[in-house]
């Protein structure tokens, strides 16, 4: 195995990839016990004919559908491990879980629901093979998703895409491998806001796209309604923007300028005409827009200070409460 130091100083070397290749496979999980009863079977069958040595790192991110005891049972298997996690922290959490303990040097990830095909692990390995470090696999349509969802999916890649070096690609998610080196640069970033479509862009490397069309969930139904969507859009956008910021400065020195405009007018108006007492609903209008100017800066600047807060308190990012399993298990 490479080393895993992360933000090794020495150029990093690029080792043979033709050969043997040890892979894990991280899938956070929270309420999929009926899912797993078909993924992880087809998973042990798959992944020793795809690497030498294997793992499934499977994080139970806070279930409470009786995954649990299943999650044991598997612990127990080779080439199994179990992180449970205290409670749900959330997948972007769970995710990082997984990959601090994963071992091998490409690491794949994926969800538990099989919306994720597992078969597609070996096309992701020839790409990597080929020399690809992050290989992600790009949702070909998004038909099965409601209109309101699709139009709010593009708004907000337009959004987040809009002004920073760092794209994010739309229609990439969280099924993607990783070569070992990637696995440590996302490691070695500290933030706990963990967007992780934004922090898979940010750390860079030679990537490839696959295509795929994503078959409907197995069992149960997503855990991202609208409401969490949009707070995870949000989450993103802060984190990856200061532009809402820098918005906030230039309509503010904008209608600053009018203001002293409108002042100059006012002056010069009252030294040729006299003092008239009139205009009240033009003071009105204009207080209560400012104010209501003022309130809007004030909570998008507000937004940033809470996110500042957040990652001054520096709390860890998850609790684990047990490990099962040794993980890697060689192919017999
Ligand atoms: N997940 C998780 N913690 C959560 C929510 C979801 O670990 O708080 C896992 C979930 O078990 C699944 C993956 O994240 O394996 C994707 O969740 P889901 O299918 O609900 O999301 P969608 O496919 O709708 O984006
Ligand atoms: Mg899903």
């Amino acid at each position: 195995m490479r080393s895993a130091t992360p933000q090794a100083l020495a150029p990093a070397i690029r080792d043979d990839r033709s050969g043997a290749v040890s892979l894990s496979c991280v899938i956070p999980c929270f309420n999929e016990a009926s899912n797993l009863e078909i993924l992880l079977p087809a998973l042990r069958a798959l992944l020793p004919t795809c690497a030498n040595l294997w793992e499934v790192v499977l994080v139970d991110d806070g279930s409470t559908d009786g995954s649990d005891a299943l999650l044991h049972r598997w612990g127990d298997e080779p080439g199994f491990r179990v992180i449970e996690l205290s409670r749900n922290f959330g997948k972007e959490a769970a995710i990082t879980a997984g990959l601090r303990v994963a071992m091998g040097e490409v690491v794949v990830l994926m969800d538990a629901d099989l919306q994720h095909p597992p078969g597609m692990i070996p096309e992701m390995l020839a790409h990597w093979r080929a020399g690809s470090d992050v290989v992600y696999a790009v949702r070909e349509n998004r038909r099965d998703e409601s209109i309101a969802k699709r139009v709010g999916t593009a708004a907000f890649y337009r959004l987040l895409n809009s002004f920073e070096r760092v794209k994010i690609p739309a229609g990439a998610g969280d099924f993607r491998l990783l070569d070992r080196q990637a696995v440590d640069a996302l490691l070695a970033l500290p933030e706990r806001n963990r967007f992780m479509k934004g922090l898979y862009a940010w750390i860079g490397f030679t990537t490839a796209a696959v295509p795929y069309e994503p078959p409907p969930r197995a069992h149960g139904k997503s855990h991202y309604g609208l409401w969490k969507l949009a707070r995870l859009s949000f989450d993103g956008i802060t984190a990856f923007n200061s532009w809402p910021l820098r918005v906030v400065g230039a309509v503010g020195t904008a209608c600053a300028l009018v203001g002293f405009g409108y002042g100059g007018y006012i002056i010069l108006d009252y030294m040729i005409d006299g003092n008239r007492v009139s205009g009240w609903t033009t003071i009105v209008v204009t207080l209560l827009f400012f104010f209501g100017l003022q309130m809007v800066f004030l909570g998008i600047i507000g937004e940033y200070l809470g996110r500042i807060f957040e990652e001054v308190k520096a709390r860890p990012l998850f609790v684990v409460k047990s490990d099962r399993g040794r993980g890697l298990s060689a192919r017999r």
